[in-house]
């Protein structure tokens, strides 16, 4: 056992619905080692002021989204227009800019409270198609990305084959960028990334793009693959009403009995958005303990619709959050919206609590990007801690309550983060990049055309 760390915490977050005062945690080797409360604060230890949170995990991520941030406000347009220039934004990608947008994006979540990010990851090749010297060199450019930062990152590295539930090839152009040509090709080489890149703070994992990115035959590979490193599985499901209606079409069933009969559902696996589903569908999850992963900040910045949460919640998976296109990055705003949405949708108030949110945005969270011994401030836990500001502007007067921080906090509002026992951000700044705003703005400006200021064509 190495050096012991001790925090004192003005007040901390141990689970429920209340808030414990003067806890003192104990830290050796990046785990907790004892957790007390109403504990004065010894000469030695490090104090951490107002509202201390185990690790919030963003368990949906696409880091080169970021660079589409406010850019897509102008038209109207839907989903699919905005998947344009998302095309356009990941053509200009190469492995040393995408290192430098991640760094950037994932010090943005660490500033913002995030310790684990799972990032979907199917920008896998050179332009045009062709495997870089080491085809997993765009996945390890997010690995170093996620080092810099000081995150854990789930590399759900993500099969993608087609454009349509039909099965139709993927474009000319950007989309080359994702194929790996089979389900077996993907597999080859997430083995040889499973084997180059697994340590204590990177998890290789899976991911199907969706029903309409991978056709049925080519699923298996993937399934097996998961199943055989135990590893979690994520796929894009029921975000759109036009993708159900395809596969309705198709194949005679939505997108969720695909995916069932195809074996892919099960407690290690997260369908990510789950917002337009029947009856059948919701069983279907909660008999295999399936997990969900909600989006309400793209959700609601694409048009999708409003997912069923408060029925999700009350199954057996687990429910996390993620902020997929970056539009927002805050897991707090995540937490509310899943509630506030409910609300429009019922015009009722009070349907989930807050603790449950707050435990979506953390423990369950990290449990879906397969970091089972994170999301809690307990013993034996992974030493996460994130603590947040109860007396700024927008938290002061609220209480010291876990309302307060999923109600009316803000990443802003996060002051300090710990994660693995490490430092990351202190007194709200990244330790490890000093300047994260401008390195965001560079490199995204990096990514523009320099006469229009626009992405290239
Ligand atoms: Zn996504």
């Amino acid at each position: 056992v190495g050096d012991v760390t001790t925090w004192w915490c003005e007040r901390a977050w141990l689970g429920g619905d209340t808030v414990s005062e003067r806890v003192l945690i104990s830290v050796a080797d990046g785990r907790i080692t004892a957790v007390e409360t109403g504990a004065a604060a010894p000469p030695s230890a490090r104090r951490l002021r107002g509202l201390v949170l185990p690790g919030l995990a963003n368990a949906h991520s696409h880091a080169f989204h970021r660079a589409l941030r406010s850019r897509t406000q102008r038209d109207r347009g839907s989903f699919w227009t905005w998947r344009d220039l998302m095309y356009r934004a990941a053509s200009r990608l190469d492995p040393d800019g995408y290192r430098r947008l991640a760094s950037a994006v994932y010090a943005e979540m660490a500033l913002a409270g995030i310790t684990s990010v799972g990032e979907f990851h199917y920008l896998h090749h050179d332009v045009g198609g062709t495997a870089y010297a080491d085809p997993n060199e765009m996945g390890q450019a997010l690995i170093a990305g996620a080092a810099d930062a000081g995150v854990r990152l789930t590399l759900l590295d993500t099969c993608y084959l087609s454009s349509g539930v039909d099965g139709a090839p993927l474009a000319p152009g950007p989309q080359q960028r994702f194929c790996d040509g089979s389900g077996e090709g993907w597999a080859e080489r997430v083995e040889a990334l499973h084997h180059a890149a697994s340590s204590d703070h990177v998890i290789i994992g899976a991911a199907l793009h969706s029903v309409r990115g991978v056709p049925l035959e080519h699923m298996a590979p993937v399934v097996e693959w998961a199943e055989a490193h135990q590893a979690p599985l994520h796929v894009h499901s029921s975000e759109q009403t036009a993708e159900v209606d395809q596969c309705l079409a198709v194949h005679g069933a939505t997108p969720t009995a695909l995916l069932r009969d195809a074996g892919v559902l099960g407690p290690r696996t997260t369908a990510v958005h789950a917002t337009h589903l029947t009856a059948d569908d919701l069983a279907d999850l909660d008999r295999t303990a399936t997990g969900v992963c909600f989006c309400p900040t793209t959700e609601r910045d694409l048009g999708d619709g409003i997912g069923p949460a408060a029925e999700l919640l009350g199954g057996r998976g687990l429910f996390s959050l993620g902020s997929d296109s970056h539009a927002v990055i805050d897991l707090f705003e995540e937490a509310r919206a899943t509630e506030l949405d409910e609300r429009l949708a019922r015009r009722e108030r009070g349907i989930i609590a807050a603790e449950r949110l707050l435990g979506a945005a953390t423990l369950d969270g990290q449990h879906a990007l397969g970091w089972t011994d994170a999301g809690t401030l307990g013993v034996g836990a992974r030493a996460d801690l994130v603590a947040v500001d109860l007396e700024s502007l927008r938290t002061a007067g609220g209480g010291a309550t876990v309302a307060n921080v999923v109600f009316a906090a803000t990443a802003a509002d996060v002051t300090d983060v710990v994660v693995d026992g490490r430092v990351v951000v202190a007194d709200r700044r990244h330790v490890g990049i000093d300047d994260v705003a401008g390195r965001l703005g560079a490199t995204i400006a990096a990514l523009m055309d320099e006469r229009t200021g626009e992405y290239a064509r």
